[in-house]
């Protein structure tokens, strides 16, 4: 572990570069999403910058650099992920999700598997989306407990050589692609006969075979194409599953240690927006008073505390991001801590920022509400951190052998 608090020349860059994009990009997105109602309408608002952050190499930054991409490292990640999501965290969610749904493929594809599933986030060009077809509407917290809980209840049906998938998946980014027809790319997490196994569905496969039941009004991250679909008679080649038949329970729970840190760095973008709109007004309003209300050390105090717990998210966020991208053995109880610490800590300030503020906050048109709205999102997406996060925690405390000193190195 190297431990540099200073960003290189090139991480400077990328922060300026993310910046320009997103000002120029990213602000006007967020401002026509905020005008439309209808979710998917509000979605298919987001392709066109899509298309231009594909072609200026964003998408393949989220791709490592032994399977083509030009990823960099936890850090960079962050960097990138909070210039953007300060201005539109629902189109990094739309962008990012190969991180989730192709980990597997990194961690258990085929040489052969891994070429194909990870070709169309290569190209360059287009608008290409990936899902992870892990949730489900009737709930996903207990996907891996054995019977007589139901677990999972999406199946996969060997017939010759094809899996026949039937079932009903929710919330995962792009379920049903741009058009209805599905992603380039779904992983889904299935029951087959011998336990849950991951079976990766390509768009020719998906295309007829995809029913929309719904798509969610979110309360924040309003540009997000979060929907409940239906899986009918999807036929798979027997070659597309995911390492072995079984092994589907701890492929899904590596998809997501990447995206739970990073969740951190969401609950930063959306802290620091908050703040700044909070310490603006309290240098400049005195509300009828003689002072700017800075000058009422109650004020200054919440101020004081939001700060110091921003610094102390990000941090977090940075390291454990870092140590999950480098896969070192500490990184999935620094991804949990960054997730569950992070997602709670964004939603505890940006409530007290309100206070700052006063009654103006609760007004939807002044911009706390947003940023509350998108913070609440964050304990309960990527794993909730009551039904998921926390248990995995949970289960972590309870390994035999178990250093609570080996996360910080400390050890
Ligand atoms: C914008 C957005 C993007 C998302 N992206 C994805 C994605 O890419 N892929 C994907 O698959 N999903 C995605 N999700 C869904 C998200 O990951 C959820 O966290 C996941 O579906 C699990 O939900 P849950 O934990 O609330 O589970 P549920 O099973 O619905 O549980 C509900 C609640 O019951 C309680 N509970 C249940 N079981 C237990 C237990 N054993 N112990 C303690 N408490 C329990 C907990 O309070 C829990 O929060 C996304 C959601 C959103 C909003």
């Amino acid at each position: 572990m190297t431990v540099s608090f200073h960003l290189s020349p090139e991480q400077e860059q990328l922060k300026l570069g993310a910046r320009q994009f997103a000002g120029e990009h990213l602000r006007p997105l967020a401002a026509e999403v905020r005008k439309e109602h209808d979710p998917l309408s509000r979605a298919l608002l987001a392709r066109p910058v899509f298309e231009k952050a594909v072609a200026a190499g964003f998408l393949k930054g989220l791709i490592p650099a032994p399977f083509g991409g030009a990823g960099g490292g936890g850090v960079e990640a962050c960097i990138l992920i909070e210039e953007w999501a300060c201005y539109s965290p629902d189109f990094v969610i739309s962008l990012a999700g190969p991180l989730i749904a192709l980990a597997p493929v990194y961690e258990a594809g085929t040489p052969e598997q891994i070429q194909r599933f990870v070709a169309p986030f290569l190209a360059g060009h287009g608008a290409p989306v990936a899902a992870m077809a892990f949730s489900e509407p009737e709930g996903t917290a207990n996907f891996a407990a054995p019977p007589p809980a139901e677990g999972l209840r999406t199946t996969a049906v060997p017939d010759g050589d094809w899996w026949v998938v039937n079932g009903r998946k929710a919330w995962a980014s792009h379920l049903a692609g741009w058009d209805g027809n599905g992603p380039d790319v779904m992983t889904i997490v299935c029951r087959t006969p011998d336990g849950v196994s991951l079976i990766v569905a390509e768009r020719e496969h998906l295309a007829g075979h995809i029913e929309v039941e719904e798509h969610y009004d979110l309360a924040g991250l309003r540009g997000c194409l979060t929907s409940r679909i239906r899986l009918r008679d999807v036929r798979v080649p027997r070659s597309n599953m995911l390492g072995a038949e079984g092994q589907g329970v701890q492929l899904t729970y590596n998809a997501f240690w990447a995206s739970g840190a990073s969740i951190a760095i969401f609950a930063v973008a959306a802290m620091r927006q908050a703040f700044d709109v909070a310490y603006r007004y309290a240098l400049t309003e005195k509300r009828g008073g003689a002072v700017p209300i800075i000058e009422h050390q109650s004020v200054a105090d919440v101020l004081a505390d939001a700060k110091g717990r921003i610094e102390a998210v990000r941090l977090l966020a940075w390291r454990a991001l870092d140590a999950v991208i480098a896969q070192d053995p500490a990184g999935p109880e620094l991804a949990l801590h960054a997730k569950i610490f992070g997602s709670e800590t964004g939603v505890e300030v940006i409530s007290r920022l309100m206070n700052v503020v006063g009654v103006k906050a609760y007004d939807s048109n002044f911009p706390l509400m947003a940023y509350l709205s998108e913070a609440l999102a964050y304990p309960v997406i990527e794993g909730s951190n009551t039904g998921i996060r926390r248990r995995q925690l949970q289960d972590l405390f309870r390994t035999p052998g178990y250093n609570p000193l080996s996360a910080s190195g400390m050890a």
